[in-house]
């Protein structure tokens, strides 16, 4: 089976050729950088407690001013975990006084850090939605990828709860579940009511929408795969669940992302697997212009074939 990247633009252009090029930015991905406190098994950016990337003053500054100018829909702040990085509270300050919608997402136990003391306070009285990984509901399960945490992670979320998110108005709690482990047949509705089952009427954790999340090959679970010589096959049976349907949701073709450094990619996945922008278009906030990202040509690669199996992803 073909799984080249070059195949898939072929795919893609067959159904619209325009699903190729961008269309507008409603959202701006922000990624803080790579520290997180957890080193789970499937991570796309390999992050870890030990990683040292991080986003400095400058390029925070940087991301005020070009949210402010874009005006997007939503600035989703990611990382790692942003809740460790401590420019955080004055990022988010700054672009919801600017009246910007603002999403950070949360692993949740990174919240229980010492360098995350008062994050839970300041994003509730910021009014910050929040996008909280949950990527298994089993204790063993949850710890075969992130850690024997999940008893610590449901905390989290009930102190959540507590402080508004999922049951007042602007504070909005998704969550994000990654489909690998359900098996290709069960379809994201099925697994979002096992997650409203056990978490609400078991557990009384109340959250607002569910976000079902292909697992991509690259990063950790790349290597993981490799490990165990299962790469092609992954690949090769997202290939074969290649859904037309997808193409024109892509997420690169309403966003944009920028990179602890300053650079640009298309997406967070693009940024994981060392892919900036595609050549010829602007690669780094020094030279962002936003007419020209909104019609930007995405950078495909294999990984994208996540992106348009099934119901999509990304
Ligand atoms: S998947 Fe999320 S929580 Fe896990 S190591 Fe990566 S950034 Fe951290
Ligand atoms: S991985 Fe990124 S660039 Fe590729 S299709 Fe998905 S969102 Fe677009």
């Amino acid at each position: 089976m073909d799984t080249s990247s070059a195949t898939l633009e072929r795919s893609i252009a067959a159904v619209r050729p325009e699903a190729l090029y961008a269309e507008r930015i409603d959202l701006l991905q922000v990624n803080l950088g790579r520290r997180c406190n957890s080193s789970c098994t499937h991570c796309h950016q390999s992050c870890s407690p030990s990683c040292t990337e991080a986003m400095d003053e400058p390029t925070l500054d940087a991301v005020s001013r070009i949210a402010r100018e874009v005006r997007p829909a939503l600035v989703d702040i990611t990382g790692g975990s942003p809740e460790l990085h401590p420019g955080l509270p004055t990022l988010v300050s700054r672009l919801r006084s600017a009246g910007l919608r603002t999403q950070v997402r949360t692993n949740l136990t990174a919240l229980l850090e010492p360098d995350a003391e008062g994050v839970i306070d300041h994003l509730a009285v910021a009014g910050v939605q929040l996008l909280a990984s949950v990527p298994a509901l089993t204790a063993e399960r949850y710890a075969s990828q992130r850690g024997d945490h999940l008893q610590a992670a449901l905390t989290v979320l009930r102190r959540l709860n507590d402080a508004g998110w999922a049951r007042s108005g602007d504070l909005l709690l998704d969550l994000a579940v990654d489909s690998s482990g359900y098996g290709e047949q069960c379809p994201a509705r099925e697994i979002a009511a096992r997650y409203r089952t056990v978490l609400t009427d078991k557990l009384g954790i109340d959250f607002n929408q569910m976000v079902l999340m292909t697992t991509m090959p690259i990063g950790r679970f790349r290597t993981a795969l490799e490990r165990r010589g299962e790469y092609e096959s992954y690949v090769a049976g997202l290939v074969g669940r290649f859904n037309p349907g997808t193409v024109m949701n892509l997420a690169c073709r309403t966003a944009i992302e920028i990179a602890w450094d300053g650079t640009l990619s298309d997406c967070d996945f693009n940024l994981a697997a060392g892919l900036r922008t595609a050549e010829g278009e602007p690669a780094h906030i020094s030279e962002f212009d936003p007419q020209r990202l909104a019609r930007r040509r995405i950078r495909f690669a294999q990984h994208c074939w996540a992106c348009t199996a099934g119901e999509g992803s990304g």
